[in-house]
């Protein structure tokens, strides 16, 4: 069994709240959210970040950020932010490559 936690969600091991999925990609609400709209958007394979993403699998990356697009059309007016962090230092605490989508106010530079 992994110990990765977002391959866990994808396994279906771990319950998450999922709102899109395609044959190479998940989404799903962080379970602590920081926006009134906040989903993670997740490749089902494997890889450690966005360079690696970028890197190995860039076409799913590409169809993230087309996911993450549908969510916030189907969620906040089709305007969102998307982060990426990447390393300890920026904030990364799953080494799961995802997208966080946040949106549905207006966010300040400031806000999450
Ligand atoms: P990071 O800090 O950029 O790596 O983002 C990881 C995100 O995963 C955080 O915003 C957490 O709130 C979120 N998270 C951790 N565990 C779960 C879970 O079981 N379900 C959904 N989101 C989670």
């Amino acid at each position: 069994m992994t110990d990765c936690l977002f391959c866990r969600i994808v396994a279906g091991e771990i319950p998450a709240t999922l709102v899109a999925e395609t044959d190479r990609v998940i989404a799903f609400r962080d379970i602590t959210p920081k926006a009134p709209v906040h989903v993670l958007v997740v490749p089902k394979t494997h890889v450690a970040n966005v360079t690696e993403a970028a890197a190995q699998i860039p076409d799913v990356l590409a169809e993230m950020v087309a996911v993450a697009q549908q969510v916030a059309d189907a969620e906040c007016g089709g305007e969102f932010r998307l982060v990426f962090n990447s390393g300890e230092a920026a904030g990364q605490s799953v080494f799961h490559a995802h997208a966080h989508v946040m949106g549905g106010k207006h966010l300040a530079w400031e806000d999450a």
